[in-house]
């Protein structure tokens, strides 16, 4: 037998309930924040996300799913959704109209890492952009929309953790200072950071490696090197959140894997996933926009980790898979034909109904409909024809009521509420 891709999953229905749950409630939330939502293709040219997440980062280095296509042009599944939102801020010009753009987009993104819990090789994330706002305002709205969606989810036992990257004015001191204290402390980095170090310095604060770790306990802070406006932006954040409640922990090791983030970053972290702990993620990305070629406009967002997402909320919860309003059974050939009749009609006027479709005893008939979770049983057969009235069944108070076969579809819908169309 053929079986899926390691690292890749399909979504069952009884799965698949809990994740449109956690869609709608994402879609009322984002929109009553004034996003809209936005979609993108999962294949982009390499270059784009060569270009915007870094060369040099994990993600670009040894994640992507990267191929030629049949002309040889190399093309690549999205590893994740900034870099095309913001292709499509800039290819449609959407700033000219506007520059303040908010956008969401819900979808499947590709990284080829180890699977195991809470990491796949396709996943999905639950993207939110903003462009055209440099106040601190934004950030913290964004954090508060992300921390009110967790609220609304319950989902419990998360922190919020923030820092600032700084800017293109303070961090290269701040990269100086810290490449020369890695230098000093070589012997104590794992195989990755020691790679690390040249291209990408920043990534070895947060090395899950014991040791490095540990290492880094003495390692210069980056707060410490902002520049004064990123002092102050970083200050009014904080300010922000503390006003509405929000608490955060500030986190100088959080640096994030992407080459475009500066100022504020943040993460919620959760304990209930084991070594998996980001459920989200975020921040700044003011140079973007320009690098990719379009105007300079300041950028944030942050992407949701869906499958963790619904990983923690499982645990809590039982969502199960909503079994029909009604099941027809039905005995013998007339009935049936009658029954079918019947079926369209339910279907067409909201009523979720199943039947029978083969010849099968009246007890299978109604073993089937208590294992799909039908709440009602209309029962049809020679007598109920012959008396031209059938029964309705209650499954679960096993109450039984008689409803003449004349107009039995308006019948039916009223006894749920609804109405026949006539
Ligand atoms: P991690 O440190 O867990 O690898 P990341 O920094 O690579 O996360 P981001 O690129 O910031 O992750 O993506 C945002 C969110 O997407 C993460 O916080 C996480 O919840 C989720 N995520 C990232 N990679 C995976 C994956 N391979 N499988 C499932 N979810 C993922
Ligand atoms: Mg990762």
């Amino acid at each position: 037998m053929i079986q899926l891709i390691r690292g890749f999953k399909d979504i069952l229905p009884g799965e698949v309930e809990l994740w449109q749950k956690i869609e709608a409630v994402v879609a009322a939330l984002f929109q009553d924040f004034g996003f809209h939502e936005i979609r993108i293709p999962i294949m982009e040219k390499t270059a784009l996300f060569a270009r915007s997440i870094g060369e040099h980062t994990d993600i670009v280095e040894k994640e992507m799913y990267t191929f030629p296509d049949r002309k040889g042009d190399l093309i690549t599944l999205r590893p994740e959704a900034t870099a095309s939102v913001v292709r499509a801020y800039i290819q449609h010009k959407l700033y000219a109209k506007e520059a303040i753009q908010k956008f969401y987009t819900i979808g499947p993104m590709f990284r080829r890492e180890r699977p195991q819990k809470g990491r796949y090789r396709q996943f999905y994330q639950i993207n939110a952009e903003v462009f055209g706002v440099a106040a601190p305002q934004i950030d913290a709205q964004l954090i508060i929309m992300l921390s009110t969606l967790l609220d609304r989810l319950e989902v419990k036992n998360t922190t919020v953790h923030i820092n600032s990257l700084g800017c293109f004015e303070c961090r290269p001191g701040f990269k100086a200072a810290l490449k020369e204290f890695l230098g000093e402390c070589q012997d104590q980095l794992c195989l990755d950071c020691l790679r690390r170090m040249e291209k990408n310095p920043l990534r070895v604060l947060d090395c899950k490696v014991p040791d490095c770790k540990k290492a880094m306990e003495k390692a210069p802070v980056l707060l410490d090197y902002l520049c004064s406006p990123c002092q102050e932006h970083f200050k009014q954040v904080q300010k922000l959140l503390n006003i509405f409640k929000i608490s955060y922990i500030i986190n100088q090791y959080l640096v994030r894997g992407l080459d475009y983030y500066n100022r504020t970053t943040f993460e919620i972290q959760t304990s209930a996933l084991g070594a998996q702990s980001a459920v989200a993620g975020g921040g700044r990305y003011d140079g973007l926009v320009k690098t990719l070629g379009g105007s300079d406009q300041p950028a944030i967002g942050f992407a949701i980790g869906f499958d963790r997402l619904v990983e923690i909320i499982r645990q809590n919860s039982e969502i199960q898979k909503a079994g029909p309003d009604l099941f027809i059974a039905a005995l013998g050939e007339t009935a049936k034909t009658k029954a079918f009749d019947w079926l369209i009609n339910f279907n067409l006027a909201g009523l979720k109904t199943e039947m029978e479709f083969s010849q099968k005893s009246l007890k299978t008939q109604m073993k089937r409909a208590n294992r799909i979770g039908a709440k009602q049983v209309l029962i049809i057969g020679e007598n109920e024809l012959a008396r031209e009235r059938v029964i309705l069944r209650d499954m679960s108070t096993k109450e039984q009521i008689m409803i003449p076969i004349s107009n039995l579809v308006e019948q039916v819908l009223a006894q749920f509420g609804l109405k026949g169309e006539n």
